[in-house]
């Protein structure tokens, strides 16, 4: 690589919608380079994100299932004890390999990697300040996509400080197990660490200021998660608000108000994990020198084509609009080098999955029945529960149900929503049907294997299209 070399593509941020942008635009003959100034590549999600907590969700769902989950399948277990250190040393090193896999795949494509923090002087330059002894450059680009993705947002009083009073990134690397932990925020991500940290022996408290947990989740589903996450031990403070948290120098403690009742309690914890959600981040980027705006929520505006004020400076994954997942971002990465290079790219945005990795996991894609509701569409609904699926009986992990939502004249499928065991894999077959715009009598007519839990979604579709299942 040269030090100030021409590039058709600098993309800044190398997280999954930097580093997959990086990647295609290099394999569509654009010469590429990445911006990183972590000092890792893969962003929020291979670092602090999506692949430690399901590295922790495993792990303690294995040894949950050791001490909970076995004597009634006839194996008998004892002296099953959690080490912390090893755990946390698994999930460093599935870290480790993935980040360095991705170092690799810039390789192999020839995108070169800029390690250091980029920042415009112009539309068509960014300067980089090294890091760790590389070398400060300036890189001079015909097109740029700003992937600098998000940061965790504060709860105004409560001071992190990542060891008591933590964001999802303490919550990942935590030397103890605590005793009491409270979570504040009943979304994907408090959900998901708040599980972890109960199976391992916490006493976890969620906090949650709306009346149901699961945020945008469909009502039935937030329902049964609630009634099934429950009987697991966490115990759900909906409708409350935190007043104030602070470290006494033992635990944290809070003062919370129930809405519905008006009435103000305390809570005490060793851990407090703020989970409230995250905004775009684009510190130091330099965007107000070269005068691309945001909007209120910090996030940098563009048009359809991923474009910011200056056209050949796109935006792309949790820096803008839409929801905050890593493939959403990957498929607008895609998307956005397509514009550049062939002038079109597509992402459907009616077919983006949400998942939570719960046990068991919740899992949905399109409308939910709400949404449906507000639209005025005329629909259909069928469910089917995972109790009378013969592999989740086998499996004896039978909790949850398929919610299917159809078009009550057309039949087209328009949601999918499923809590049970592998609820993140069924969903692809319903996000498939969607994007490829089938009706529910399409999905159910397609032959399942058998027993597999995808009959369950086949059995979903049946009782939306025809209006009853075979096995319920
Ligand atoms: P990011 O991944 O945030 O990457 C942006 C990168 O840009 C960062 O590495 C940052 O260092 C770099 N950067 C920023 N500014 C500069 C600069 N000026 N110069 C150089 N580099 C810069 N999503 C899912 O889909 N599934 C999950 O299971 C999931 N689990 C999650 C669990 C947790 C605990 C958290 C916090 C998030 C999770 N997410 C999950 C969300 C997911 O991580 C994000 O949606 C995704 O990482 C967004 O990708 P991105 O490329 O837009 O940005």
């Amino acid at each position: 690589p040269s030090n100030n070399g021409e590039y058709d593509l600098c993309v800044i941020g190398s997280g999954p919608g930097g580093y997959v942008a990086a990647i295609r635009g290099s394999q569509l003959g654009l010469k590429t380079v990445c911006i990183e100034k972590r000092g890792s590549l893969g962003g929020t999600c291979l670092n602090v994100g999506c692949i430690p907590s399901k590295a922790m969700l495993n792990n303690s769902h294995i040894y949950h299932t050791i001490t909970h989950d076995t004597k009634h399948r006839g194996i008998e277990v004892s002296g099953a004890k959690v080490n912390l250190a090893q755990m946390m040393k698994a999930k460093d090193d599935s870290v480790k390999s993935l980040t360095s896999g991705i170092e690799f795949l810039f390789k192999k494509n020839k995108v070169d990697y800029a390690k250091g923090v980029g920042s415009f002087e112009d539309p068509n330059t960014v300067s980089v300040k090294g890091i760790q002894g590389a070398p400060d450059r300036t890189i001079k680009a015909k097109n740029f996509i700003i992937a600098t993705g998000s940061e965790v947002k504060s709860f105004p009083g409560v001071t992190i400080d990542e060891k008591k009073i933590v964001s999802s990134t303490g919550a990942l690397a935590l030397p103890e197990v605590p005793k009491k932990m409270a979570v504040l925020g009943g979304g994907i991500i408090g959900l998901e660490m708040g599980s972890v940290w109960s199976r391992l022996g916490a006493d976890v408290t969620v906090i949650e200021f709306m009346p149901s947990v699961g945020g945008v989740m469909d009502t039935d589903i937030s329902k049964a998660f609630s009634r099934i996450i429950g009987k697991q031990g966490i115990k759900f403070k909906t409708s409350t608000k935190l007043l104030s948290a602070k470290d006494n120098g033992k635990s944290v403690e809070m003062e919370i108000e129930d809405m519905k009742k008006n009435k103000r309690e305390k809570l005490d914890a060793d851990v407090l994990l703020v989970a409230i959600g995250r905004a775009p981040y684009t510190e130091g980027l330099g965007l107000e020198k070269i005068g691309v705006e945001m909007d209120k929520a910090n996030r940098v505006i563009m048009d359809s084509e991923y474009r910011t004020k200056h056209p050949h400076i796109r935006v792309i994954g949790d820096a803008t609009f839409g929801p905050m997942l890593a493939h959403k971002a990957e498929d607008e990465g895609i998307a956005a080098v397509e514009f550049i290079a062939k002038g079109q790219g597509h992402v459907n945005y009616n077919a983006i999955p949400a998942v939570m990795y719960t046990h068991p996991e919740v899992a949905w894609v399109g409308m939910t029945e709400q949404q449906a509701k507000e639209s005025g569409l005329k629909y259909k609904v069928g469910t089917f529960p995972f109790m009378a699926n013969s592999r989740a009986k086998t499996n004896m992990d039978a909790e949850g149900l398929v919610k299917v939502i159809a078009d009550a004249e057309t039949d087209r499928l328009l949601g999918c929503h499923i809590i049970g065991p592998m609820a993140g894999e069924l969903i692809g077959e319903a996000t498939l049907a969607i994007e490829y715009g089938a009706s529910a009598e399409d999905v159910a007519r397609v032959c399942h294997a058998h027993p597999t839990l995808s009959e369950a979604v086949k059995e979903g579709m049946m009782a939306a299209w025809s209006g009853k299942s075979i096995h319920f």
